[in-house]
């Protein structure tokens, strides 16, 4: 909050309350309760059928893959699941919601009681999750991008009934910079468990934050604010802290925080009222009469334990221990299960693991990131780096060639073995040249040629990584090596 107008003491007087709730689309092939293709970018009401449309006598089937990735994501952030839960309509009336209602859960939700750890200032701490449940998505009104959309919206239903779940945490995030972290972590699992594809723009992934204020060290919460559907993790850390100053500035000038909807407008930096919500909205929930309870047996979850891959935290401590790397650098290898997998991969092959991983923190990383492209996409491959690595241990090249080889592969958006293959330096295999490189190193290093001298040959060791230093790397290692042993033993 560093651009805040109230001054520092005011704003420690409260402590932020804020609990997040997030609709997540799962990734099955075809909707929760028909069998119409969930395809993102298809053209208008082009993927509906009765049952997503309302269509009076359509019957909904439960779909059982989306329920199988419910499970999934349920135990991968740590829930209880239900034996018997109960589907529910949620009635209310909009545009882009052509039966009246939602099929969604209510009162007995799928899954219950998870939590997952976040990063925080000095350790780690646990956000305590209330609910997941299942339901479908509603489809989408249209308010630009047609010549007439001044006067109209239109509607595609495509994405009405597409399987979600909704993930409610408990209030017990207390920063927007907690907030921030919550959203990353839950979506690295997501992505890690492989239920959805989680991407913001596609709206595959939704939040809304229900923020408060009170007074540090009272017990009740204050009234609380909801915004709503902002679309990256980015603008909700900005809407909250926005938020939480508003609020706090009500307070301070003894004025109320009304409990309403508000809309994030990133241009302005601010949010909007959309609509008070004095009471809660009425929905008239009920079991949904078209559909039995869902049952899931001991058998289903052992099925889906079965499947459940590892997940970051795991992977995490795991390439700490099995390579040797840092806390750091596993954080950054294990952001997508596929870099991971890359770099296990290239550790193997590569002679230092912790070399591999140095680089891709201290080389690839800043180059990703200038580039606006994920590791994933980076052009150097994690083989590239491995190659890469293999040649920086054994001296055949400087880093300062290393990083010139690197930005060429990064314009060129080529991998670091073709790279190197056209630009590697010009290597000196002229016996002469490289004979008066190591008398030099000799004649500098007395102490060491005495130490080869009394037997300790690993020394040698020494010469070649100095002599390959002073020929820029350019120095053929072979006979570099085979020259040095003859040198030091005639010395
Ligand atoms: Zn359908």
């Amino acid at each position: 909050m560093t651009t805040s107008a109230l001054p520092a003491d005011v704003l420690t007087k409260y402590e932020p309350v804020i609990g997040l709730e997030v609709h997540v689309q799962l990734l099955t092939k075809t909707k929760a309760f028909c069998g119409c293709s969930t395809k993102f970018g298809a053209p208008p009401n082009t993927q509906c059928c009765p049952v997503c449309l309302g269509l009076p006598g359509a019957l909904p089937v439960l779909n059982a893959r989306a329920v199988e990735y419910a499970i999934m994501a349920a135990q991968a952030i740590n829930c209880e699941i239900r034996e018997t839960s109960i589907f529910a309509r949620k009635n209310y009336f909009y545009p882009d919601l052509p039966k009246g209602y939602q099929i969604s859960q209510y009162d007995r939700p799928l899954a219950e009681h998870g939590y997952l750890e976040i990063a925080v200032p000095g350790g780690t701490k646990r956000i305590g999750i209330t609910r997941l449940h299942m339901e479908e998505d509603a489809g989408k009104s249209l308010h630009d991008g047609f010549p007439d959309s001044r006067d109209r919206t239109y509607v595609d239903l495509n994405r009405s009934g597409t399987p979600l779940i909704e993930i409610v945490s408990e209030p017990d995030i207390r920063t927007p910079d907690e907030a921030f972290e919550y959203l990353t972590r839950l979506k690295e699992i997501l992505l890690f468990t492989g239920v959805s594809d989680c991407n913001m723009e596609e709206g595959s992934l939704r939040c809304d934050a229900n923020v408060s204020v009170r007074l540090r060290g009272a017990e009740k919460f204050g009234t609380k604010a909801e915004v709503k559907n902002v679309n990256s993790f980015r603008y909700i850390r900005a809407a909250l802290e926005y938020e939480i100053e508003r609020q706090i500035e009500l307070l301070e000038s003894g004025e109320r925080v009304v409990q309403e909807t508000r809309l994030w407008n990133n241009t302005e930096g601010r949010t909007y009222s959309m609509r008070s919500k004095e009471q809660a909205h009425d929905y008239r929930y009920f079991p949904e009469p078209d559909l039995p309870p869902l049952v899931v047996t001991s058998a289903m979850l052992d099925d889906v334990r079965a499947q459940m891959p590892e997940l970051p935290d795991a992977l995490r401590k795991r390439l700490v221990a099995q390579y040797g790397i840092s806390e750091q650098d596993a954080q950054s290898l294990a952001s997508s299960r596929d870099f991971a997998k890359q770099f296990e991969t290239a550790a193997k092959v590569a002679k230092s693991p912790r070399r591999v991983a140095n680089l891709v923190q201290s080389e690839m990383m800043g180059r990703v990131k200038a580039a606006g492209i994920t590791l994933d996409e980076s052009p150097v491959t994690m083989q590239g780096i491995a190659m890469a690595a293999d040649l920086a241990e054994s001296g055949e090249l400087s880093s300062k060639m290393l990083k010139q080889l690197l930005d060429i592969a990064f314009e060129k958006r080529e991998d670091f073995p073709v790279v190197y293959e056209r630009e590697k330096p010009q290597q000196i295999s002229d016996s002469s040249a490289i004979e008066k490189m190591i008398d030099e190193v000799i004649g500098a290093n007395p102490k060491q040629v005495e130490q080869y001298r009394g037997g300790k040959k690993t020394v040698a060791a020494f010469f070649v990584g100095q002599v390959m230093r002073l020929s820029k790397g350019q120095a053929n290692p072979a006979l570099l090596n085979e020259l040095v042993a003859k040198k030091l033993d005639q010395a």
